[in-house]
């Protein structure tokens, strides 16, 4: 890495920005006497269209806050985001759950998939929340566990299956409704350095395929494998790097 890489408010890939903030401020306030805590501090970012996008910083960054907001779990304070073309700060609870569940996958560090039912069932779970009929979630979810190299082991539960297998079933899921952004919290956090490679090496292929993804991490191995890395500090980016 050089100076060269420092490009601040530079996008790693040209075209069209899948997700856009602007001025993105968040303000918690525990009560009305409390202080104000500013999470975020007017944050521009632009995600391109099929980029491969690390966010780092120490804990209390803000990098939490700045995932909920780009999963639309949560509002922005002030500013705009946009995703896939649609404006989500002035969207009801409603619209974003629907806008979550249509354009966005999530991917976290302990999988969260549903211990009773198969792994087929698990990857076909968004697309419950959307009304598309039994047969075609059974067909979508089956086409993403082959995609992740699950076919075989479609009708087994979570605890049937390694530590790897279960995050490869967890992307499947994030995969099934062919979102706009994969955002992953943490993904390798739970695995053996092997087994985070080879998730590694998927998301690789993901991108690869064209899936834009953003990933928070710790491991700065993780981060090495993005485009571009984003530096959280104090509720704004400090510093972005392009990978070499
Ligand atoms: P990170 O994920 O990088 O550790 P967070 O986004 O969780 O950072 O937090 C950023 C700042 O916002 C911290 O100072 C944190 O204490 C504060 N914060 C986060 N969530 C809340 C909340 N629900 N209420 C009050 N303060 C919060
Ligand atoms: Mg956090």
């Amino acid at each position: 890495m050089t100076a060269a890489d420092l490009a601040p408010h530079a996008s790693a890939t040209t075209g069209d920005a899948v997700a856009e903030l602007t001025g993105v401020t968040k303000v918690y306030r525990k009560s009305a006497a409390a202080p104000p805590v500013y999470a975020l501090r007017g944050v521009d970012l632009a995600i391109a269209r099929g980029e491969h996008l690390a966010i780092v910083g120490a804990s209390g960054s803000g990098k939490s806050t700045l995932m909920n907001i780009l999963g639309c779990l949560d509002r922005p304070t002030d500013g705009s985001y946009r995703i896939d073309g649609a404006q989500v700060a002035d969207m009801t609870d409603r619209q974003r759950s629907l806008i979550r569940g249509q354009r966005l996958g999530f991917v976290f560090q302990a999988f969260n998939l549903i211990p009773q039912l198969s792994i087929l069932e698990n990857a076909a779970t968004p697309l419950f929340y959307q009304g598309v009929a039994a047969a075609e979630r059974t067909e979508r979810a089956a086409e993403a566990l082959d995609r992740v190299g699950l076919d075989d082991r479609m009708h087994h539960r979570p605890a049937e299956l390694s530590g790897g297998q279960q995050q490869r079933a967890a992307i499947a899921r994030a995969l099934v409704n062919k979102p706009a952004l994969v955002l992953a919290d943490e993904p390798t956090g739970a695995l053996d350095t092997a087994t985070s490679d080879a998730i590694l090496e998927l998301f690789d292929e993901l991108h690869d395929a064209g899936v834009t993804l953003a990933v928070i991490t710790h491991d700065p191995g993780v981060a090495a494998r993005a485009q571009r890395t984003i530096v959280m500090r104090d509720g704004e980016i400090a510093e972005q790097h392009l990978t070499a």
